[in-house]
């Protein structure tokens, strides 16, 4: 039997926590192996610009790219596309790939991302209805919507009235799509920050256009009625009966953390379905480390486990992840940040997350165009929003890390 092949750090999956992994070793001048294994088919690439700009068409796709295709061979890291890793064995540190080799590691990073959560309901097979993840996902939304009648005759149903669905009616609307929001809850981004921001958000969204309907629920997707489009979806039915219109469906009810690697390895996973991580995002077995979307982290900050969906969490878990490898042994206590933009009417920008908050301060007025929010809990500041650039971010950040208690009432007024 041949010995697998071997590589110093192996960095599983091809989002930007690997990447940035792989990046933070070599710029720290680290010079032993590293492999990074994707089943993409491209070199680890941003993903908000799907929802944004590259489904605007302002951005190209190859402009989303978290570092230059040629980056990889250039700095002597193995970054095979298209392939899958099949099964990880933390004892024997070895993974098995889809060509059927086998490599063995040193330290792991496992960064496999999340997976979009499926609506299964009557008619959810039927052509026309899309879920957004990868940048090629957004390539295929614009060319459906452009066979059905383009960006003057398409009509696009968003369902969900988080990120997704907000980003998605905003950015078509933009471009002048007639789109439509359903989501069960009453107003848009309600579940992060409430409905009264939500109303203002609702607003934004209605000016630009969007028709937005809170409260239903989807029972079915209708077919066309048009003899030759069939097994097309044609409308959205709602529970009480009524039906939406649609050319076009884009699904928007969020993601779950790919596990599926860790699950099978025995890795112990966390009560929202992550990877369990301790503070310095160790895995439960011996030589893996997680990031990004699946890593559930012991927080300093938020005294508990928890598990973000956000860029820039994986982001900056990456290179937390590669500086420990190179001995920096602290653990992680960046405050999330969150960033979203609702075309170009409004861009957001938040650090927490709140998870629980009793009372919202609101800095500005909601009957403006710009205001920021502060999420508060007894004396503690849980979570900040800024809209459209309102307020100080950093100062918010330092509050929820420094986690004081704080006179609440001055927050605004100083
Ligand atoms: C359309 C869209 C818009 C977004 N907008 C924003 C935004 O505005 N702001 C924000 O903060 N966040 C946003 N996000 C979330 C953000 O993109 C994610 O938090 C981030 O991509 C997570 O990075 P990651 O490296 O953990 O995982 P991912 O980017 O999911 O990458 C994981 C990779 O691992 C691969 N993989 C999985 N299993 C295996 C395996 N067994 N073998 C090989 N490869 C595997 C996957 O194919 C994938 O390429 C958005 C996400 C989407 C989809």
């Amino acid at each position: 039997m041949t010995a697998p092949h071997r590589t110093d750090i192996l960095l599983i999956g091809g989002g930007v926590a690997a990447a940035t992994a792989a990046r933070t070793l070599r710029e720290a001048g680290f010079d032993g192996s590293v492999a990074l294994i994707t089943r993409e088919l491209d070199a680890p690439y941003h993903r908000p610009p799907g929802s944004k700009e590259v489904l605007r068409g302002v951005q190209a796709a190859d402009a989303a790219l978290v570092l230059p295709a040629e980056w990889y061979a250039e700095h002597d890291v193995d970054l095979r596309t298209r392939t899958s890793v099949m099964s990880l064995d933390p004892a024997a540190r070895t993974v098995k790939l889809q060509t059927k080799d086998e490599l063995a590691y040193d330290r792991a990073l496992l960064a496999t991302g999340a997976m979009v959560r499926r609506l299964n309901v009557d008619g959810s097979g039927l052509r026309g209805i899309h879920y957004l993840r990868s940048l090629r996902n957004a390539d295929a939304l614009r060319k459906d919507l452009d066979a059905v009648g383009g960006v003057s005759g398409g009509r696009v149903v968003l369902i969900g009235g988080s990120y997704i669905g907000c980003e998605v009616a905003a950015s078509l609307a933009s471009l002048g799509v007639a789109c439509t929001v359903l989501m069960q809850e009453s107003e848009p981004l309600e579940r992060t920050f409430g409905a009264e921001i939500g109303r203002w958000v609702r607003q934004r969204l209605e000016d630009g256009g969007v028709t937005v309907h809170g409260g239903v629920e989807v029972e079915a997707f209708l077919p066309a009625a048009r003899a030759d489009a069939e097994e097309r979806v044609g409308a959205v039915g709602l529970v009480g009966g009524e039906t939406i219109a649609a050319d076009l469906v884009v699904c928007g009810v969020g993601a779950q953390p790919d596990v599926m690697l860790g699950k099978r390895a025995g890795l112990d996973l966390g009560e929202s379905g992550g990877v369990r991580c301790d503070d310095r995002l160790r895995t439960s077995a011996a030589g893996i480390w997680a990031a990004g979307d699946i890593c559930e982290y012991d927080s300093v900050v938020h005294g508990g486990p928890i598990r973000v969906e956000h860029e820039e969490v994986a982001i900056q878990q990456g290179i937390h992840v590669a500086r420990q490898w190179l001995g920096d042994e602290r653990a992680y206590d960046a405050v999330p940040y969150f960033f979203s933009d609702l075309a170009d009417w409004v861009a957001i920008e938040s650090v927490g997350p709140a998870r629980r908050w009793d009372r919202t301060i609101v800095e500005g007025s909601l009957d403006g165009d710009a205001f920021a929010a502060w999420f508060v809990e007894g004396r503690h500041v849980r979570g900040y929003a800024s809209f459209n650039g309102a307020g100080d971010i950093d100062r918010a950040t330092a509050l929820i890390q420094a986690g004081e208690p704080v006179d609440v009432d001055a927050l605004v007024a100083s």
